[in-house]
């Protein structure tokens, strides 16, 4: 028998990495199986960070060739040269999973490298040793959801991991499917001269976001050269030599039509990723879209094995991993861990970015809750219009008897910055007026939202 431990995490993304480097900080002894050669997870390795890196790097570009110029800064013959972008993007990838690495080694958490698989509770089996543990934490975190009759081979027909490899930029990517992960990487490959479509199944972009920003959002994305076929569901794709070529019908049904792509990346969505762990074996329950089943304190039907992040239900989103660790690892030495579901920001990395925290009109509408919006334009702000960005708006929703804010939602340059002191005065429980009396600097991007609380009660003062 091999070494034991207090805690044995499996999988390093931000759920695992995060859950074993609070649980050591509090004293206990932790180990973390990887399988990956480096440490990070989807996010690190092929998720946030190198989207954007990719997305950064793609906003430079095209600052340069169609912004730069309005500032009185004139370029001539910018290029791109996409293996350095690609490279870079690299680099950054490298200098976080090392971070973590060097984390791991600071707070003595042990990273069992390989597939584990957990044989009986209270034991994990990594490359044919087994490790005894009071506690297992599942982490294993997603994969991207298969399409029937698509079938991804990472070069012509790519999932966001293929889509953030790719060393030409496409002369048509279609994108399949219209949330987060295809808008941010259908924008980075447009930027950089591809001619981009997204198909969407639904009537609207980005499920679960307020629908008028989300409305707004589309208007924008579709003034940068972005085209959309809402309503409409790919239900094959034939790969020729040119290309691939996509069957499309209408949701509703109707006429299929051919939709001829240079690259198709598949990016439906995500779902739970359990497999070789074992689960069955131990009798794990899960649901019946495969994610552990897990109480209101990560616990799964097992005693001694628990479930954080991707793998289990809720917003499939690296903080919210996170904050599932560090409650998690509290928990476990008796401490009160929690996670305030209810504010949780969301944020879509394009330019403008969208983000959003708390409810959305159509969620407050839907159970009776009586509210009040107050909404500020970007074109009002001066900062905003020293910087050149006016496009969108600040919108704060609040309990119309007492003045508690319960959402808010940002289309505008930095939104998923400014979101931040929002989520902040919702945790503290804030009124908008708590929001609109805070003094906020000037001329900054978030004096937009101390004018929309002001809004709340019909008193900004800018519009
Ligand atoms: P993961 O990060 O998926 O990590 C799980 C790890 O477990 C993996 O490394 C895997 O190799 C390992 N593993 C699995 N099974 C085993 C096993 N049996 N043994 C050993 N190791 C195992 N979220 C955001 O919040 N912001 C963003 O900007 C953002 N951008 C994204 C962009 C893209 C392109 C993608 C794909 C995702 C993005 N996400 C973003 C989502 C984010 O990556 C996930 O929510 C987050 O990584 C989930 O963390 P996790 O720890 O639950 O799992």
């Amino acid at each position: 028998m091999s070494e034991s431990f207090d805690v044995i995490v499996i999988g390093a993304g931000p759920g695992g990495y995060v859950c074993a480097i609070r649980a050591a900080q509090l004293g206990l002894k932790v180990a973390c199986v990887e399988k990956r050669e480096t440490l990070g997870g989807t996010c690190l390795n092929v998720g946030c960070i190198p989207s954007k890196a990719l997305l950064q790097s793609s906003e430079a570009f095209e600052e340069t060739k169609h912004k730069f110029a309005d500032h009185g800064i004139l370029l001539d013959g910018v290029k791109l040269d996409l293996a350095r972008m690609q490279a870079r993007k690299g680099e950054v990838v490298t200098a976080n999973t090392k971070g973590v690495e060097f984390l791991f080694k600071k707070n003595k958490v042990t990273w069992l490298k390989g597939e584990g698989k957990i044989t009986a509770p209270g034991k994990v089996e990594v490359a044919g040793q087994t490790y005894e543990t009071k506690n297992i934490v599942i982490a294993t975190g997603s994969d991207s959801a298969p399409l029937r009759g698509v079938e991804v081979d990472e070069k012509q027909i790519v999932t966001s991991t293929g889509a953030l490899e790719l060393e030409k930029v496409p002369g048509h990517l279609v994108v399949i499917g219209g949330g987060v992960i295809g808008l941010e990487l259908g924008s980075v490959w447009r930027r950089l001269g591809a001619e981009v479509t997204v198909i969407e199944y639904l009537d609207r972009l980005v499920p679960g976001i307020d629908g008028e920003s989300a409305k707004q959002f589309e208007r924008m994305l579709t003034k940068q050269g972005i085209k959309f076929k809402l309503k409409s569901k790919v239900t094959g794709a034939t790969k020729t030599a040119e290309g691939v070529t996509l069957t499309v019908e209408p949701a509703a049904g109707g006429a299929a039509e051919d939709v001829k792509a240079d690259v198709v990346l598949l990016a439906i969505g995500r779902r739970a990723y359990t497999d070789g762990l074992g689960l069955d074996a131990v009798g794990v329950e899960r649901d019946d879209r495969g994610r552990v089943k897990t109480d209101g304190h990560f616990a799964t039907n097992v005693p001694g094995i628990y479930a954080i992040g991707d793998v289990i239900a809720g917003a499939m989103l690296a903080h919210k991993a996170e904050d599932e660790g560090v409650a998690l690892a509290e928990l476990l030495v008796g401490q009160a861990g929690h996670v305030n579901y209810g504010v949780i920001p969301a944020i879509v990395y394009t330019w403008p970015e969208l983000a959003s925290v708390g409810e959305t009109e159509e969620e407050l509408k839907a159970r009776g809750q009586e509210y009040k919006a107050g909404k500020f334009p970007f074109m009002a702000n001066g900062r905003a219009r020293a910087m050149g960005d006016v496009d969108g708006f600040v919108k704060i929703l609040a309990d119309k008897a007492t003045d508690r804010v319960l959402g808010c939602h940002i289309l505008g340059p930095d939104a998923g910055t400014l979101i931040a002191e929002v989520a902040i005065a919702m945790e503290f429980g804030a009124s908008a007026e708590d929001v609109a009396r805070t003094c906020h600097a000037h001329p900054t991007l978030n004096e937009a939202v101390k004018e929309a609380a002001l809004a709340v009660d019909g008193r900004a003062l800018h519009i």
